[in-house]
């Protein structure tokens, strides 16, 4: 496809937008890719939507090569599915909900879990049936408190949702599996640059779920990662996600067990302040972050399950440990450890004194590190003890401690780095949520019903567009890799003669031919305007039919790198194919 400037519904901007903060907002609305309408509601102008499609494509072609079938349900959603589950409420004000002309409760869909279950259940009975994965790219809807950074957060953006629909648990993971690796094949097409890190289900449901982060100064996630493993988790994964209900007396401290020599907090603050040799703990004092060795009753072997650092000080971890040794606490459930694929045996724990012993914190909702590992669905099931202390306002509620960067990993090995990004996908296994609420069976081989479990899959698609501009500009402008650029090559005809034009077009022409997408600037500009507006615009490669022609070359510069090299005309498709 040739495409000319002289005709193309493009204006760019020389100034940047005023209300622009990100780069690529200020990017996207210069070089004319997208134009605000309202508040986080955008439309999309020829540039920005041929990215669009190019990530859409290759969305696709990776859902599709993992088997998944694209539908596409609608956005104008009745209330009754979302009343089943109980989101048309639990939602809250980030649905659209609207009324229709006989006063029916309607919602522009936000998220499509509901109608999907209830799509399956409409067209599957049999076992024989599953598993199967369906998907659409399609427009959605929240009303976002903040929309941010013009199409980065959206009130109208559009997502690729997919669902898997599963017989077990094994399916379900298999089915996870095959998402996880089809969403690094494609962001690793689209050149960015991510991080994929443990993350809480929100409003989901569920349990285990990761989220796929583009690095990104600017980016609203805020993850931290260890210095020397792969373990990488979004902040809010390993805060608390949710507090316990209820205040700390409601949950009676478990018991401990001690060996003979366990240590009483004497021993303890003894050690502490012969470490710090500045500040005296007391026997009022939660100490955070302290590493405690543990083993089960019984068991021959220790087991480092908490660690961390003191907060405002270096202390010797070997002669701490040496110091907790005997110190025997171990009550946590190795099994429902060993069920979760995402476990790491240790987390972040703050230690506790109280009545001269030493306690700590081990519910995964406050104990930071732990509460994406054992599952929001088991509570109170690690509750040993919850104590007052720091993690605590002083009315004896329960807030969320905070991981931070030096902390060490929860997998034992590094401290924690922390980093910003852009959530540009998310995978959920979210088990029985939703087939519960509308009883989605399949019938088993032994004739008995048989529940179906399910997963979600999102992948911000016009997001995305912002995240790869994020990633790939410099001072002139876009830079786009080239499988999402809105052309190949970007010809500028510069100058007057009449034979630069008829040597552009022949050149554009031939490209053309060739299966290249070419954008020719035919405008009657200065050459000056021209190169601004192709260093904007962000296509790989510029070709430049200039004074060259005379010794029969042109110039063929590479946008990302900036090297020139001059190359004979007739050699020009070989060069660029
Ligand atoms: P965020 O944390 O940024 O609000 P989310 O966790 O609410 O996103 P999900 O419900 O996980 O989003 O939706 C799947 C994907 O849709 C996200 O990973 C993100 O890429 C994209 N997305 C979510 N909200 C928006 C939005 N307002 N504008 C553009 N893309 C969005
Ligand atoms: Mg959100
Ligand atoms: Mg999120
Ligand atoms: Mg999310």
């Amino acid at each position: 496809m040739i495409t000319r400037m002289s005709t193309l519904f493009l204006r760019t901007l020389r100034e940047d937008p005023a209300e622009a903060e990100v780069p690529s907002h200020r990017l996207l609305v210069r070089a004319g890719y997208v134009r605000r309408v309202a508040p986080g509601i955008y439309s999309w102008l020829p540039l920005g939507l041929r990215v669009l499609r190019n990530i859409e494509r290759a969305v696709r072609e990776e859902m599709d090569a993992i088997g998944a079938q694209e539908i596409h349900l609608p956005a104008l959603l009745p209330k009754e599915p979302y009343e089943a589950t109980g989101r048309w409420t639990e939602y809250g004000p980030n649905m659209f909900r609207l009324k229709d002309r006989k006063n029916g409760d309607y919602l522009l869909g936000p998220t499509h879990e509901e109608l999907f279950a209830q799509t399956v259940k409409g067209e599957y009975n049999s076992y024989r049936d599953f598993p199967v994965i369906l998907y659409q790219i399609q427009t959605k809807y929240r009303d976002e408190e903040r929309p941010r950074a013009g199409i980065l957060r959206g009130r109208e953006f559009v997502m690729k949702d997919s669902y898997s629909f599963d017989l077990d648990d094994e399916q379900l993971l298999r089915s996870y599996q095959l998402h996880r690796q089809a969403y690094v094949r494609l962001f690793d097409r689209l050149e960015l640059d991510y991080t994929v890190v443990s993350a809480t289900s929100g409003a989901m449901g569920g349990s285990a779920s990761e989220e796929f982060l583009a690095e990104c100064a600017t980016g609203e996630d805020t993850f931290v990662r260890s210095s020397e493993s792969d373990y990488a988790a979004n902040v809010e994964a390993v805060t608390t996600p949710a507090p316990p209900e209820g205040r700390i007396e409601d949950h009676p401290p478990a018991e401990i067990h001690h060996t003979p020599d366990t240590p009483t907090i004497e021993t303890l603050v003894e050690f502490l302040n012969s470490e710090s040799g500045q500040r005296t703990f007391t026997a009022a004092d939660t100490l955070k972050n302290v590493l405690v060795k543990t083993r089960a009753p019984g068991a021959e072997e220790w087991e480092l399950l908490a660690v961390g650092v003191p907060g405002d000080r270096e202390v010797d971890m070997k002669r701490l440990e040496a110091a907790l040794e005997p110190l025997e606490v171990a009550l946590l459930d190795e099994a429902d450890f060993e069920a979760n694929p995402f476990l790491v045996k240790g987390y972040v724990g703050p230690l506790a004194l109280r009545d001269n012993e030493v306690r700590y914190l081990v519910d995964p909702r406050v104990v930071r590190g732990t509460a994406w590992a054992t599952g929001a669905d088991k509570p109170d099931h690690h509750v040993v003890d919850l104590v007052c202390g720091r993690d605590f306002t002083p009315d004896g509620t329960i807030e969320a401690a905070e991981v931070r960067e030096g902390d060490p990993s929860p997998d034992g090995r590094g401290v924690l780095r922390s980093a910003r990004g852009i959530e540009i996908g998310h995978i959920f296994q979210l088990g029985r949520k939703y087939t519960d609420a509308i009883s989605l069976d399949a019938l088993g081989q032994d004739g008995k019903p048989k529940r179906v479990t399910m997963g979600s899959y999102g992948v911000g698609v016009s997001r995305l567009v912002a995240a790869i501009a994020e990633q790939h500009n410099d001072e002139l402008g876009l830079v786009w890799p080239r499988e999402v650029a809105p052309a190949d090559v970007h010809v500028v005809i510069a100058g007057k003669d009449e034979s630069l034009a008829t040597e552009a077009e022949r050149i554009s022409a031939e490209l053309d031919g060739a299966g290249i997408s070419v954008i020719l600037d035919d405008r009657n500009a200065s050459p000056g305007v021209k190169f601004a507006d192709a260093e904007l615009v962000g296509v790989p490669t510029i070709l430049v039919v200039g004074k060259g022609l005379s010794n029969g070359v042109v110039e063929v510069k590479d946008r990302a790198g900036g090297e020139r090299t001059e190359i004979a005309t007739d050699r020009i498709v070989g060069h660029l194919v």
